[in-house]
């Protein structure tokens, strides 16, 4: 069996928020709960859910950007928590973040070529040609003319930034990108470009990426496996292909029956979910989907479901596939 390039193994995050109204005890949000997933080299692997849902925060705890409350992360059999600050630096050129806004990502006062030279000075990689060649190099590769290195972020469109972002990720030479929403501040002619862009790159450079989306129409482009997640929790996990055509799990069919079908013949009926997600702080009893889910049963409002094979490659947590 493949050893997986990352493994992510009960990973927990919760955030203290306080005492409670009664000036007793601890409240936290648990915002990642006992997450466990492998990924594999050269995969992309799509974590998709609504806002909230801890989506964001694995990408930061992977990268140790913020510190895991428990579990636990290897990357390349090295178990990142246990690194220290130093060590982790040398392991983070490997791994690289391109973040939702390309707008905020950017720093406004410093030119194209700081920017992406900037990683490599972090690294001390490189000779300042070098720097330069590379910067000019990667330019052309993510679409933009080498001569723009001396531009600011202002003077470029949206797209034109999130390609300034993904060559920032890029300068590294790293194996894993960890994208958190990278198109979804696009205008949707552009998300495509992005979208084509990234999978170039990810032949061109054997990259793996973790990509997360709030949108299942999005994520399907680009993903050899997908992991719905509700509540800090992976829902479903399967190979695209299976997921968006027999998603197992209640929330993953509503999920998709939102999502636009690229067959226009084909009728799906729109699932309307119950209320907004629960109160994280609080969350239910039993699956955290009860509240919500149109067929959600007695068993469901009191033990929670375990995530368990279905089929081949493909897990789910309801208590309707036990
Ligand atoms: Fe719905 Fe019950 Fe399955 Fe949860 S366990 S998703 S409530 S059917």
């Amino acid at each position: 069996m493949k050893e997986p390039l990352l493994k992510i193994e009960s990973l927990k995050k919760a955030f203290p928020t306080g005492k409670d109204l009664f000036g007793r005890g601890k409240r936290e949000v648990v915002a990642v709960n006992d997450l466990t997933l492998n990924v594999f080299k050269g995969e992309t692997i799509g974590i998709v859910g609504e806002s909230g849902c801890g989506k964001s925060t694995l990408g930061r705890l992977i990268l140790r950007l913020i510190d895991a409350t428990s579990g636990r992360v290897t990357y390349s059999s090295e178990d990142l928590f246990s690194l220290k600050k130093r060590e982790m630096q040398r392991i983070r050129k490997n791994m690289q973040m391109v973040f939702q806004d390309p707008y905020a990502s950017l720093n406004p006062r410093h030119s194209v070529a700081k920017i992406l030279e900037e990683p490599l000075i972090v690294h001390q990689m490189g000779t300042k040609q070098e720097r330069k060649d590379k910067t000019a190099e990667m330019l052309k590769i993510v679409g933009l003319n080498p001569d723009y290195a001396s531009r600011y972020p202002h003077q470029f469109s949206g797209g034109q930034k999130q390609r300034i972002g993904i060559a920032r990720a890029l300068m590294t030479n790293p194996e894993l990108i960890i994208a958190d929403e990278p198109v979804s501040a696009l205008d949707v002619s552009i998300q495509s470009q992005v979208l084509n862009l990234l999978k170039d790159l990810q032949k061109e450079f054997s990259l793996t990426y973790l990509f997360i989306s709030h949108d299942l129409g999005v994520v399907r482009h680009i993903s050899d496996r997908v992991a719905v997640m509700y509540l800090g929790e992976i829902a479903e996990l399967a190979d695209s292909d299976s997921l968006y055509e027999k998603p197992l799990h209640p929330y993953t069919e509503a999920l998709l029956s939102a999502v636009p079908s690229s067959d226009p013949s084909a009728k799906r009926e729109r699932i309307l979910l119950k209320g907004e997600p629960p109160n994280p702080e609080k969350p239910p009893e039993g699956c955290a989907f009860h509240t919500r889910c149109p067929k959600a049963f007695d068993k469901c409002r009191k033990i929670k479901p375990l995530l368990t094979k279905q089929k081949e490659g493909h897990y789910a947590a309801c208590h309707l596939y036990e």
